[in-house]
């Protein structure tokens, strides 16, 4: 069966048996073990790196997918800037400290 992968979005021959089996499927070995590895950074050093760059830059700076960022988001509720923050900040409409006091955050 055809499916596209969870991790590049490519479409791969998956097997049905692998279908049923695993809630996530991927084209490769490597798909796999980027889109699973472990995350686990220093929370309160992540939740101010939350702060300092959107979060595409950051999945680029730990080599992560941003679905993997949202997800350690969540799963530990750090606060995120509100949506269409970062293009406000580079529009010079916002700055980075108004962004922090906004949330409350230090
Ligand atoms: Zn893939």
């Amino acid at each position: 069966m055809i499916i596209k992968c969870d991790h590049c979005n490519i479409e791969f021959n998956c097997s049905p048996s692998n279908l049923d089996r695993y809630r996530n499927h991927y084209c490769c070995i490597s798909c796999k073990h980027i889109a699973e590895q472990q995350f686990c950074p220093n929370i309160l050093e992540f939740q101010r790196k939350l702060f300092e760059k959107p979060i595409t830059e950051l999945a680029l700076e730990y080599d992560i997918s941003v679905k993997t960022i949202h997800k350690f988001i969540n799963q530990n509720k750090l606060i995120r800037p509100a949506r269409g923050s970062w293009q406000k900040i580079f529009a010079n409409k916002l700055t980075i400290e108004e962004l922090k006091k906004e949330k409350h955050i230090t």
